[in-house]
């Protein structure tokens, strides 16, 4: 499997690290339900066939963070993002609606 890295261009499997679904959110920790809202974000994850949005490090490139969004079943990959651009387009998607 080969990761076309924004800032690096393609590169081997190698060079990166899976660091899990990159559509999870952590919770918040002044929340009243805090400790079940973890215990679900830490240990609760369905694993359905299809599409993922999978956070990954180039670990041994520019390391850089990047939201990889890959066909777990075929290992296809869709799309390559910087997960910072990925954040910050979600959160002026949330001022927007606010
Ligand atoms: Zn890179």
């Amino acid at each position: 499997m080969r990761i076309a890295c924004p800032y690096c261009g393609e590169r081997s499997l190698d060079e990166f690290l899976y660091s899990g679904d990159a559509t999870v959110k952590r919770p918040d920790f002044a929340s009243p339900t805090a400790t079940e809202e973890f215990v679900s974000y830490v240990y609760e994850r369905t694993n359905p066939p299809g599409m993922h949005r999978e956070l990954w490090y180039h670990a041994a490139g520019c390391h850089a963070w990047l939201v990889v969004t890959r066909g777990v079943a075929t290992h296809q990959i869709t799309s390559v993002e910087a997960a910072r651009e990925v954040a910050l387009k979600e959160k002026s998607a949330t001022k927007d609606t606010k």
